[in-house]
């Protein structure tokens, strides 16, 4: 038997019926054998019986009712500056970009009117600037 057998069957050993003699002996042979897997079998037991124990002092370890709901209730009020500038600053920055996109679109003329401020000698001189 090797590492892994033994450790597989000692873990479906719990809960089951016992093993056949054969395989026993097996078991035996390997625990005496192997250290690594007498210290897994430690362990293995170990883990058992913590698992076996809050079925038999259920509630010892229980906080009281309503224990979460006061620690929740005492904890400070989360408070971040950050938070607190951006909501009052806001409506300013919304303002303030709503103003800068007016102020563009305003500012911005449109080609007809860039076709009448100009003299038709300009636009002459700039079509042929852009085609050479
Ligand atoms: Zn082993």
């Amino acid at each position: 038997m090797n590492c892994r057998g033994y450790q597989r069957a000692l873990i479906s050993k719990v809960g089951s019926e016992p093993a056949e003699p054969a395989e026993t002996d097996e078991l035996t042979r390997h625990h005496a054998s192997c250290s690594a897997c007498r210290s897994f079998a430690q362990r293995f037991e170990g883990a058992k019986d913590l698992l076996a124990r809050p079925a038999a002092i259920e509630g010892a370890h229980r906080p009281p009712s309503g224990f979460a709901v006061r620690v929740v209730a005492a904890l400070p009020e989360r408070r971040s500056p950050l938070a607190w500038a951006s909501l009052r600053l806001l409506p300013v920055t919304t303002a303030l970009a709503l103003t800068l996109l007016a102020w563009c679109w305003l500012a911005t003329p449109s080609p007809g009117e860039l076709w009448s401020q100009a003299g038709e000698d300009e636009v002459l001189v700039w079509v042929s600037r852009e085609g050479g």
